[in-house]
């Protein structure tokens, strides 16, 4: 697959940096995969994968837990309040994507893990998906309740 082969290619860009792993689908354990087309990355994290067995779309490859500590801290909360609309962008480009590989009924309840200031929960309560979300920072979490009505717990 085409996508596939670039994010190889990225992979093995990151094969000697330390602050990512590699890894099987945290489901079925497969380590075949479709690479997702939703725009680039935010910051230094992972890529969005389809598992070619049993659907989980996962980031492969992915932080350490060092590496991810650090990014909460400063990058990410900078990365998103920087770029609100960029995130909408984002969440709007999964949205047509899931529209066109699943029926929106059928992922209802759907809960995100890392929900930031909540764009992806919006776009999807906007098709009907009864959503909730769990997002490491606080301040995140508290936004996207007040903001947006969205129910976020703020945990890690
Ligand atoms: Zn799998």
């Amino acid at each position: 697959m085409r996508n596939t082969a670039r994010v190889l290619a990225w992979y093995d860009q990151l094969a000697d940096d330390s602050d990512f792993i590699r890894r099987a689908c945290p489901l079925c354990g497969g380590d075949e995969f479709a690479a997702l087309e939703i725009g680039e990355p935010v910051g230094r994290v992972g890529h969005n994968v389809l598992c070619a067995n049993c659907g989980l779309i996962y980031q492969n490859p992915v932080m350490t837990l060092e590496a991810m500590a650090r990014f909460y801290e400063s990058e990410y909360v900078t990365n998103y309040r920087d770029s609100e609309q960029m995130a909408r962008s984002l969440a709007a480009g999964r949205v047509r994507l899931l529209k066109q590989h699943v029926d929106m009924s059928a992922i209802s309840p759907e809960l995100e893990i890392g929900s930031a200031y909540g764009a992806y929960l919006v776009a999807l309560r906007d098709e009907g998906v009864e959503v909730a979300g769990v997002e490491p920072s606080r301040e995140m979490a508290d936004s996207a309740r007040r903001e947006h009505g969205l129910a976020v717990t703020a945990s890690t």
